[in-house]
């Protein structure tokens, strides 16, 4: 029997979902929300978005029936509990999530709790909005699932919400959006049609993501970034994720290290690890990146944005790595090149200590 060629035994599920982009799309919401037959409104924000919130109030106007904004990252169970007391409470249709995936994952964990609809408005480039990928923090790590349910139904980008997102946290967000069009890439049984779009997303984000960060305010940049953010978004949705992801994910639930940055830090490694067992999906991702070599070319782009940071600047201690590799390999996923925990140990000691391995050195 005769493998499958990459790409051409695929299965997916398309859900509705209605998205709606542009420059002061904010203004279309109150339509939006009406048009899905949705009054009460419940808007989930991160502490400190003071401003954004004030300008949903101010498009929402008397729909807005109450406001939790004490999202955090990883989704806290005990965060969870308390947005749902205000979900009883306030009693909305809707729940509306403003932010990045902290502000959009409690609302998934709303909606898978409770079943209410959710829309959301984003404000980085982390691309959950367009997942049906939840995931809670409890005392035993981070628990992640797929469930149609929680997926957002109705997603509003509007670019002008992200001038105000820092320079650094820009870049984070979009090297996280980079790491799904990168894993999707080379996922296994991902349609062509996922390709094209992990690669048009790689692409549009290595161009704009340098210019966001050197001139926040650039307003072409930033809708440039949050639409390769969406496709990537799409990707992620549509392709399974492999080794980046699970040491992420590891990373993030069990060692508290932030998300975006710990995915800018990790990529270049992992992508050296992987490139021998898919160099089609590498030579996409390098033609992409605009670099002879895919993980040369993100470490480039790491660079360039001033990504340089360690994950030993992140809080991972020597002391972890054994430990943390034994729980990437706990579990099964996908990845192009089978993974031992030895490997996974030489990838975290690399990104640790900083170094960048001789074919991301090159670049
Ligand atoms: P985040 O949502 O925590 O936001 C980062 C910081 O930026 C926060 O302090 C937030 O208040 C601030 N911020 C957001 N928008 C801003 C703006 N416009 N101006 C100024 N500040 C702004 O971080 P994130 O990287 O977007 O999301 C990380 C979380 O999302 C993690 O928990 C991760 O697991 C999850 N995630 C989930 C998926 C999925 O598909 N389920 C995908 C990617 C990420």
């Amino acid at each position: 029997m005769t493998a499958d060629p990459p790409g051409l035994a695929f299965a997916y599920d398309l859900r509705p979902v209605r998205v709606v982009f542009g420059h002061g799309a904010l203004a279309q919401l109150p339509a939006e929300l009406a048009a899905l037959d949705r009054g009460r409104v419940l808007l989930l924000a991160t502490a400190g978005r003071a401003e954004t919130l004030a300008r949903l109030r101010g498009a929402l106007g008397a729909r807005v029936a109450g406001v939790f904004d004490q999202a955090a990252e990883h989704v806290p169970a005990a965060v969870v509990e308390r947005a749902l007391a205000e979900v009883k409470r306030a009693n909305p249709d809707v729940c509306v999530s403003v932010g990045g995936g902290s502000a959009i994952g409690l609302g998934k964990a709303i909606a898978r709790d409770t079943g209410l609809m959710l829309a959301a408005v984003p404000t980085t480039y982390a691309g959950s909005e367009m997942t049906s990928i939840w995931g809670i923090t409890g005392e035993t790590g981070k628990r992640t699932g797929r469930e149609a349910r929680v997926a957002p139904r109705l997603v509003l980008y509007d670019p002008e919400l992200t001038l105000s997102l820092p320079p650094a946290v820009s870049a984070a967000s979009g090297m996280n959006a980079m790491a799904h069009a990168a894993e999707a890439l080379y996922a296994a049984h991902a349609d062509p049609g996922t390709l094209a779009l992990a690669e048009e997303a790689a692409r549009i984000l290595a161009t704009s993501l340098p210019r966001v960060v050197a001139a926040p305010g650039d307003r072409a940049a930033r809708a440039e970034a949050l639409a390769g953010a969406h496709l990537a978004g799409r990707a992620l949705e549509l392709a399974a994720m492999g080794l980046h992801h699970r040491i992420c994910h590891v990373l993030g639930g069990t060692f508290g290290l932030p998300h975006a940055r710990t995915h800018a830090i990790v990529l270049p490694h992992v992508v050296a690890f992987n490139a021998p067992a898919a160099t089609v999906a590498m030579r996409r991702l390098a033609r992409a990146l605009g670099a002879d070599e895919a993980a040369a070319g993100l470490a480039r782009l790491n660079r360039a944005l001033g990504l340089t940071g360690t994950l030993g600047d992140l809080g991972l201690r020597p002391a972890d790595i054994p430990r943390a590799a034994a729980e990437v390999v706990a579990a099964a996923y996908a990845n192009p090149r089978p993974v031992t925990a030895e490997a996974v140990h030489a990838i975290l000691e690399a990104a640790l200590r900083g170094e960048v391995s001789p074919r991301a050195a090159a670049g």
